[in-house]
């Protein structure tokens, strides 16, 4: 039912009926090699250009992704088996961060001259510019293929860096439709992209000068030591465990809709999916009863563009298999299935399911499980809550839900995650100025924030002479033995007592 790579090809198949939905070409290193070559020497030139220059580009293709949103959307949805509401998010995602960063890029890719610190420096001119990376490469897993290969690729396009994207195996067809558009709008050939398995993506890791990886943990650490050999920057988006908190004072209805549509969003395939939920003793009942009642009305199969249905399938057997055993692991211990618990009988598709009496030796507590399920613990106080919320390898995101946003406040502050979600869920996915990244397991560095578009370049100082430059001797015995004697006169003349105070 999934992609199969052989030696040279890969078979896509749709993950919601298994039919065949085409064959690609895997790519072996030589031809990663020479696609690399050929984006290093486009690249030279595309950096000369401006950052305004680069920024007219990006525009005319997010014009192109807007003038062919229906077909890329139709092709993720074969690919992924996603419902249809759900394949139709990612272009406006990729389009609200073009116009994002299109904004953002030339203000921070502006020469600059920091203020000078100290008696040397007052006689130079400081000069401070960004060169990119020369060649990025963008590894990036099945769930969102469109939106986290592009949303990567972007910033540092517009930071002058030419772009390799690897998408997964599993969903290389819209991915590498989108890049074909980025050709069909006369833009340099800067934005490539190539397709197959892990090896492909070893390839890329081993030839660009920074790595973007977007995928499980364990993957990258692999990458993380490949780019350590090779001393090139890595930046990882990894995966999750979120827990979400609810507090007595929460409006229950609210927190309960969030928890639902948190772990069943995509399938419960989000990095982000809500993963386990804390809630305290007195509203637990209320709580349980509202998410039963949503989950029971969720819709499960395979959509077509009339948006029948809410839940589609798991994207591949692998991540089939980890959900089954999660649950089966959750009830041989002791816990309960509410709702669900079982998948649809031989399909690729899992009932939404709710876990109650569930504990900390869990695996569907432990690890990331990836798929539509809901394990719910009941706890005495926010402090136990806390305590539980933190008990985790993950540290992507988190929520919170009470009435009292001082409170939940405090309590985002003592989370180990990244980013923490109050009375809402996702709601940092959209807050393009803020940083997007894990702690702990789930990650190293971040995406967006303020210096999204300058991580893909490199800080270059520049220094000139700013007094009489023409009559300064560089000559180096000469330049030393001067140094020493001044200083040395410095001292005797007292001068230790300027250099502490304006030095
Ligand atoms: P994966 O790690 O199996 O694969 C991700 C990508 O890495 C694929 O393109 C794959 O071909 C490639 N790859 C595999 N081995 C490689 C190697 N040795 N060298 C280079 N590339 C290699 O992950 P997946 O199963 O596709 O995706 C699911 C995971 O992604 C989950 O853990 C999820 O939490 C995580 N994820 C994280 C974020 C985030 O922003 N933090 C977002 C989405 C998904």
């Amino acid at each position: 039912m999934t992609a199969k790579p052989t030696d040279t090809v890969i078979t896509v198949r749709s993950p919601a009926n298994g039919q065949i939905i085409d064959s690609v070409p895997q790519m072996d290193a030589a031809t990663v090699v020479a696609v690399i070559g050929e984006l290093r020497v486009a690249q030279a030139g595309w950096a000369d250009l401006s950052p305004r220059a680069r920024v007219t580009h990006l525009l005319r293709y997010r014009d192109w992704l807007l003038d062919n949103e229906f077909q890329l959307a139709e092709m993720l949805q074969r690919e992924t088996g996603k419902p249809w509401a759900e394949a139709n998010l990612e272009i406006p995602y990729i389009v609200d961060a073009i116009n994002y960063y299109a904004r953002t890029a030339p203000g921070l890719l502006a020469d600059r001259t920091p203020p000078r610190h100290g008696m040397i420096a007052a006689t130079k001119r400081q000069l401070l510019i960004q060169r990119p990376y020369p060649v990025v490469g963008v590894i990036t897993p099945w769930n969102f293929p469109l939106g986290l290969s592009l949303l990567d690729a972007v910033p540092a396009l517009l930071a002058g860096a030419a772009v390799v994207v690897k998408p997964s195996e599993f969903t290389p067809l819209t991915v590498a439709a989108a890049v074909a558009g980025w050709k069909q709008v006369g833009a340099p050939r800067v934005l490539e992209c190539v397709i197959g398995a892990g090896e492909t993506g070893s390839a890329v890791v081993a030839n660009v000068d920074y790595i973007q990886f977007t995928g499980s943990t364990s993957t990258g650490k692999a990458i993380a030591h490949a780019a350590a050999e090779r001393l090139i920057p890595c930046g990882l988006e990894l995966g999750g465990k979120d827990a979400m908190i609810v507090l007595d004072d929460a409006d229950v209805a609210r927190a309960a809709n969030a928890a639902v549509w948190g772990a069943m969003a995509n399938s419960g395939q989000m990095c982000t999916s809500v993963e386990r939920v804390y809630v305290e003793a007195g509203v637990y009942e209320e709580f349980i009863g509202r998410v039963v009642e949503r989950l029971k009305a969720l819709r499960v199969g395979e959509d077509d563009q009339q948006f029948r249905y809410d839940v589609g399938p798991l994207a591949t057997d692998a991540q089939l298999a980890i959900v089954c055993e999660h649950v089966d692991d959750a009830l041989a211990r002791g816990a309960e299935a509410l709702v669900g618990g079982v998948r649809v009988e031989g399909s690729g598709f899992f009932q939404p399911t709710l876990l109650v009496d569930v504990d900390h030796t869990m695996l569907c507590m432990q690890r990331e499980t990836f798929g539509p399920m809901l394990p719910v613990m009941k706890v005495q106080d926010e402090d136990e809550a806390v305590r539980l919320a933190n008990d985790s390898d993950y540290g992507l995101s988190a929520t919170v839900f009470s009435g009292n946003r001082a409170r939940a406040e405090r309590i985002a502050r003592r989370l180990e995650a990244g980013a923490v979600n109050i009375n809402d869920v996702f709601g940092n996915l959209f807050t393009l100025s803020l940083p997007q990244g894990g702690w702990k397991q789930s990650g190293m560095g971040h995406r967006n924030g303020a210096d999204a578009v300058l991580k893909y370049s490199r800080p270059q100082a520049i220094v000139s002479a700013r007094v009489l430059p023409q009559r300064e001797v560089t000559w180096y015995p000469y330049t030393a033995i001067r140094g020493a004697i001044v200083h040395r006169v410095g001292r005797l003349l007292g001068a230790r007592d300027l250099l502490r105070r304006f030095s």
